[in-house]
C-alpha cells in the first residue's frame, strides 16, 4: 500500500504551513542566499517545469559557467 502522506497527484486539500515572516531570520540576507541555493539545487535536479519558467535558461547558463558545474559553484551575487 502506498504512503498516502507523500503521494503525488492527490486531490486532498494542500497543507498550509505558516510563514514566520515576523522573525529576524525572515529578512536575513545570508539566510535568503542559503535558501535560494537550496531551491536552485532542487530545481536544477528536478527540471519538471523547465518549459514553464523563464528562470531556467539563466539558471542553467550560470551553472554551466560555474567551475563545479553545480549550483554550489555559481557566484552568489548572480542569484539576483
Ligand atoms: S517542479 Fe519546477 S519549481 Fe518545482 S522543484 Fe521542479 S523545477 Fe523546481
Amino acid at each position: 500500500m502506498p504512503d498516502n502522506k507523500h503521494r503525488e497527484g492527490s486531490l486532498d486539500a494542500p497543507t498550509r504551513y505558516p510563514i514566520d515572516w515576523k522573525s529576524d531570520k525572515f529578512n536575513d540576507p545570508d539566510d535568503l542566499t542559503q535558501e535560494l541555493e537550496r531551491v536552485f539545487d532542487v530545481c536544477h535536479t528536478c527540471r519538471r517545469c523547465v518549459s514553464l519558467c523563464e528562470s531556467f535558461p539563466r539558471l542553467f547558463d550560470l551553472i554551466d559557467e560555474s567551475p563545479t558545474l553545480e549550483v554550489d559553484g555559481v557566484d552568489k551575487s548572480d542569484f539576483q
